[in-house]
């Protein structure tokens, strides 16, 4: 039988709201709504919607952004059970995130060690902030993704792990079509309704703890 993996989206799935959009509401010039447009039209990759963002925010408002995403990154209900569970079964967790290493690591800090974190980086030693990508698109992908779920999936995956992909979002959509399983919500729950990948739905990590179980054969 195979060895369950999971991986897991962090804005809008692990927090209740989508970190980004929560600095940018709070700490960007106007500027920022075009490029989020922009992105959520797929005018432009995400890689450069982000990246453009965070070039709008002085460096010096590292410590603020880290404090406000502490403070707003409201962990959904279950989170730790969740993460305690995997734990006690010997199931990796992945975390695989589009978000910013700087902010992304604090506020999972109290929940973790984890098996790996995956998300973007940060420089804060020019006037603005720039992101970096330590975990761009492989070949087989050309969604210039800026952190590509598929690709990190394919460099773990063999064909040696069930691989459960957890997430909320269009951004999470191509993992999932990698994945043996999906637990969605939100858009990403009617893409795969609409593409008929095998899933169930989610409103808490407490969902995620039953559906698991469900796939595992464990019993309480
Ligand atoms: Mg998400
Ligand atoms: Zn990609």
């Amino acid at each position: 039988m195979k060895q369950i993996a999971v991986f897991c989206d962090f804005d809008g799935t692990i927090t209740e709201k989508d970190n980004i959009i929560n600095i940018m509401k709070h700490f960007a010039p106007k500027e920022w709504e075009k490029l989020k447009d922009d992105v959520l039209a797929q005018r432009i990759s995400i890689r450069e919607g982000v990246g453009k963002m965070f070039a709008l925010l002085p460096s010096n408002l590292k410590e603020d952004i880290i404090e406000f995403a502490k403070e707003h990154g409201k962990i959904r209900d279950g989170f730790q059970p969740f993460v305690d569970f995997l734990k006690a079964e010997h199931i990796s967790l992945y975390i695989v995130s589009g978000g910013i290493d700087f902010f992304v690591h604090p506020i999972l800090e109290p929940f973790g060690p984890f098996e790996a974190i995956y998300c973007n980086a940060s420089d804060f030693t020019s006037e603005t902030i720039q992101i970096l990508w330590p975990h761009t698109c492989d070949e087989q992908c050309t969604n210039d993704c800026g952190c590509c779920k598929p690709s990190i999936i394919r460099t773990l995956d063999g064909d040696q792990l069930f691989k459960v992909v957890i997430g909320d979002s269009i951004t999470d959509l191509e993992a999932a079509k990698q994945a043996d399983y999906v637990i969605a919500r939100d858009l990403l729950l009617e893409k795969c309704q609409e593409l008929g990948l095998p899933h169930s739905p989610f409103n808490t990590f407490y969902d995620c703890v039953e559906t698991i179980k469900s796939l595992s054969g464990v019993r309480t």
